[in-house]
């Protein structure tokens, strides 16, 4: 195994300074870099202006191994990223044939007009390896200068992304004579401070595997990374770390999956246990509801939506009696329960889950801001839970949100333990 390399990204763009985009990109490449066990100390914005980028990738060079550039790799007089790292690498540049066939190419299956400035793309300095662009025009390039490396990527997240993981990755790969493979406990229903403590021993041992905990919006996740010489070894190291961390959490665990979400999560229960949910939503107005139908295959187990926001909807639409309302006001566990009662939804409805809350002080009212009340009825079994979250107005709609697919998840569980053992 090789020492550690050093990298550091560097951003190109007016727009970026100006604040009209945000930098995703550079929160991508760090994640990505921190995951293939890269240093990284320095990250840099800078704008469309050749002496501060020539001035930026020099001092880049001077104390990293690999510059990650994104941005101004288009056709237009303000993109001129390729140029200024050539310049500062001392390489010279040649037109690409084959680049420049798959200009034409992209245009053509576009039928789009070429223009002469669309060349430009096409050009490469020369010492380089050029990576592909799958979805847009713009080449890649990878300059070696003496032992370092610069990687110079579009700036469109569309186009970035595909092409580090296709073309960057194994390179980075190969240099550091690694493979770095990782992967994400997910955990619901447990803070991150009780979840570190839970496994602060596996943390204190860790070497490789790695372990980090990292706060989501109701969930936490842990990751786990391991290096080693191939795939192999390194699935073999993440592997027995997994089982523990899964065998500590139980049922909190909901998907080892990177690309499972909790929606995704919830669905897939629903859909194995031949469940339809429905949802009653005061404060999280659709929320709940937009999640789930976000899941691809979200028809077969949603069945319909209520957003009762006002006192007289949750009365006609929820079936919530006058009464309740008068006596607990609406944001209270027994509006709640009525609310996963609602009688439109009819008898036979297999899961219903409400939420209620206060988004906002109200005049008279002790501080009722971020208390929420959320009911999930399977099968006729109602619970509620009280929640107290903290933040502004769309915070405390995102909590609520994860919180009702999070009590949808635990109370189908709990549905199916009760059936199988008593
Ligand atoms: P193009 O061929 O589209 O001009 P480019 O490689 O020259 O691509 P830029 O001109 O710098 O890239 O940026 C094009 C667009 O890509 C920006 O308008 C923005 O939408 C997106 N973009 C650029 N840099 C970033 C970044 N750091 N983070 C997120 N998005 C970015
Ligand atoms: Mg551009």
């Amino acid at each position: 195994m090789s020492e550690k390399k050093i990298v550091e990204i560097v951003c190109v763009g007016t727009e970026i300074l100006l604040g009209n985009i945000v930098n995703t990109n550079a929160a991508y490449l760090a994640e990505k870099c921190a995951g293939l066990g890269l240093v990284n100390y320095y990250q840099t914005v800078v704008g469309d202006n050749k002496d501060r980028l020539k001035e930026t990738i020099k001092l880049a060079l001077s104390r990293s191994d690999i510059v990650i550039l994104s941005g101004g790799l288009g056709p237009t007089e303000d993109d001129l990223t390729k140029e200024t790292a050539a310049e500062v690498c001392k390489k010279k540049m040649f037109l690409d044939e084959e680049s420049k066939a798959a200009i034409v190419a992209y245009f053509e299956r576009r039928g789009l007009e070429l223009t002469d400035n669309n060349f430009k793309q096409a050009m490469i300095p020369e010492d380089s390896v050029i990576l592909k662009n799958n979805n847009g025009t713009a080449p890649g390039v990878i300059i070696k200068y003496e032992n370092k490396h610069v990687v110079l990527l579009p700036g469109p997240p569309g186009e970035l992304k595909p092409m580090f993981e296709e073309s960057v990755v194994p390179y980075l790969e190969k240099l550091t004579s690694l493979v770095i493979r990782s992967q994400t406990v997910k955990i619901v229903s447990v803070g991150e401070s009780i979840a570190e403590t839970r496994i602060k021993d596996l943390i204190d041992a860790q070497t490789n595997p790695t372990i980090a905990t990292y706060a989501k919006v109701g969930e936490v996740h842990v990751r786990v990374t391991a290096s080693a010489d191939s795939d192999e070894e390194a699935m073999k190291l993440i592997k027995p770390v997994v089982k523990e961390l899964k065998s500590r959490f139980g049922t909190n665990v909901y998907t080892t999956e990177e690309e499972v979400t909790l929606e995704k999560a919830l669905v897939d229960l629903l859909e194995a246990s031949n469940l339809r949910i429905s949802t009653v939503e005061s404060c999280t107005g659709g929320m709940v509801a937009a999640r789930i139908i976000n899941v691809p295959g979200a028809s077969e187990v949603y069945k319909a939506g209520f957003i009762t926001y006002s006192n007289k909807a949750k009365r006609k639409l929820a079936g919530v009696k006058k009464s309740t309302l008068e006596k607990y006001t609406a944001v209270s566990a027994e509006t709640a329960v009525e609310m996963a009662k609602v009688p439109e939804i009819g008898p036979k409805a297999d899961v219903i889950v409400s939420v209620t809350g206060c988004l906002r002080p109200e005049e008279g009212d002790e501080n009722k801001t971020g208390l929420v009340y959320i009911a999930c009825n399977v099968s006729g079994d109602v619970k509620v839970k009280e929640y107290r979250f903290g933040g502004n107005r769309r915070k405390i709609r995102e909590s609520a949100t994860t919180a009702a697919l999070v009590l949808a998840r635990e109370c189908i569980l709990d549905y199916f333990s009760k059936i199988n053992f008593g």
